[in-house]
């Protein structure tokens, strides 16, 4: 299982880590994020994606 942190302090709701896992990530109606906070194994590279070109380096992943 993959632990999914958005430190919203630091979010800036720019929304690049949703083009990079949609299914996890998403701009809600307000613009502002929403994610899932946890996620299957299956989707570890497209969250590290995420977490990758995130502006603010404001997404943690952890696999447990
Ligand atoms: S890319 Fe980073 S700053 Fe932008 S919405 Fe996602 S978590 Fe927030």
């Amino acid at each position: 299982m993959i632990q999914v942190t958005v430190d919203m302090d630091k979010c800036q709701h720019y929304g690049q880590c949703c083009f990079e896992a949609e299914d996890i990530f998403q701009l809600d109606d307000d613009g502002k994020l929403v994610y899932q906070a946890q996620a299957s194994d299956d989707r570890l590279a497209d969250i590290e994606s995420a977490a990758d070109v995130c502006p603010m380096q404001a997404i943690t992943v952890e696999q447990s």
